[in-house]
């Protein structure tokens, strides 16, 4: 559904991505791993067209990602994103965050939005926030009412990039717990991390990106448990 194909992307003359090759199957959960500075965010980014990329080619169910073309609207709301810092609206309350693309985007009707909007808030668990400011929820209540607007969307794939890494250590389980009923349901996502534990136990692909290249791709539990390459063996000792 998502595939990469000699996917190239500089800023100025730095080099980021060197020529990225790999696949996101329909249903599938590939996690992204790799350094600070590897270029993780910016793949991410091109494939929803926050970023254009300068050599070969992204697709989404055959259609050309071009970050500059006519139908990256389109496509946008088709693959939606949920951020490291959740990007809520302050001076909305969390159904209104919900409501926003469906209502403003979709031109979808106020009345069928908002029983939507209240069903997928249910259940991420926020049955009794309907009417919270961002301000008054948790770091992880907003990253769940981020998830929330993004499935309002009914998108066919979700990236996530690092959705956990700014929360509190304790409120880590209930977004990942959210994102494993996902998975469950068979949501296609894309999600950079660095949760291994959540990779290994979800992902069916895990991809390794080292400097601008993915340096090793396959099975969660391949890639995981028996690191061909130097440099993930290092970041997994790191990491883990
Ligand atoms: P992290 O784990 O820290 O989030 P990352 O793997 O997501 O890292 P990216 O944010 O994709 O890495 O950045 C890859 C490289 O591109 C870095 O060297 C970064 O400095 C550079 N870069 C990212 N965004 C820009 C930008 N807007 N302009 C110039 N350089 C950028
Ligand atoms: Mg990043």
């Amino acid at each position: 559904m998502i595939r990469f194909e000699d996917v190239h992307k500089s800023y100025g003359s730095h080099e980021v991505l060197k020529g990225i090759d790999a696949e996101v199957a329909k249903g599938q959960v590939v996690c992204l791993i790799g350094p600070s500075g590897s270029g993780k965010s910016t793949l991410l980014r091109c494939v929803n067209g926050l970023e254009t990329y300068q050599r070969g080619r992204i697709t989404i169910d055959g259609a050309l990602v071009d970050a500059e073309g006519p139908a990256i609207h389109g496509l946008r709301t088709r693959v939606s994103m949920v951020f490291q810092r959740f990007n809520l609206f302050p001076h909305r309350t969390a159904l209104e965050n919900v409501m926003e693309g469906p209502i403003h985007v979709l031109r979808e009707p106020a009345s069928e939005v908002r029983a939507r909007a209240e069903a997928l808030l249910a259940r991420v668990g926020l049955a009794d926030k309907f009417h919270a400011y961002p301000g008054a929820l948790s770091g992880g209540q907003q990253q769940r009412v981020a998830i929330a607007r993004s499935l309002a969307m009914r998108p066919d794939a979700i990236l996530f990039d690092e959705p956990t890494s700014a929360l509190d250590p304790e409120m880590v389980g209930e977004v990942l717990q959210v994102m494993r009923s996902l998975a469950d349901e068979d949501m296609t996502m894309l999600v950079v991390t660095h949760e291994i534990q959540f990779a290994r136990e979800v992902a069916d692909a895990v991809l390794f990106l080292d400097g601008g290249r993915i340096v090793e791709q396959g099975p969660a539990a391949e890639v995981l448990r028996n690191p061909r390459h130097e440099r993930t063996q290092d970041f997994l000792r790191r990491v883990t």
